[in-house]
This record gives structure tokens, sequence and C-alpha cells, in this order.
């Protein structure tokens, strides 16, 4: 089951499920994209994974 974190790990920013700010690695560590793109450099620290943009919560199905 795919848990969406509500912050990223590295600054505890709110990350909503409709943020478009929002990145995930291939093993679903979540970062804000400024992290990502100035702090972690596109690699993520916990398991040296490459980010992509989470998906944005829709409402509609
Ligand atoms: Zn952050
Ligand atoms: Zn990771």
């Amino acid at each position: 089951m795919l848990e969406m974190r509500p912050v990223c790990e590295h600054c505890n920013k709110a990350l909503l499920p409709e943020s478009d700010e929002a990145m995930i690695c291939a093993y679903e560590c979540t970062f804000c994209k400024t992290c990502v793109e100035t702090v972690l450099n596109h690699e993520c620290p916990n398991c040296g994974g490459t980010f992509e943009k989470r998906p944005v919560k829709k409402t509609t199905s």
C-alpha cells in the first residue's frame, strides 16, 4: 500500500496530496522539490535512488 507522507523528510515542509512540489524516490522516500534540487542533488540520501514527481492525487476517479 502506497503511503502518502505529508511532509518532506529533510525540512518537514508540508506536502499535501495535491501538492506539485512533492518528489518521491524509487523506494517512496518523500521530499520537497526544493530539497531534491538544492540539497539532495536528485539523489535520495536514504537509499541512493533517483527522484520523480509524486503523482498529484486526483479527486476524480
Ligand atoms: Zn524539503
Ligand atoms: Zn529513498
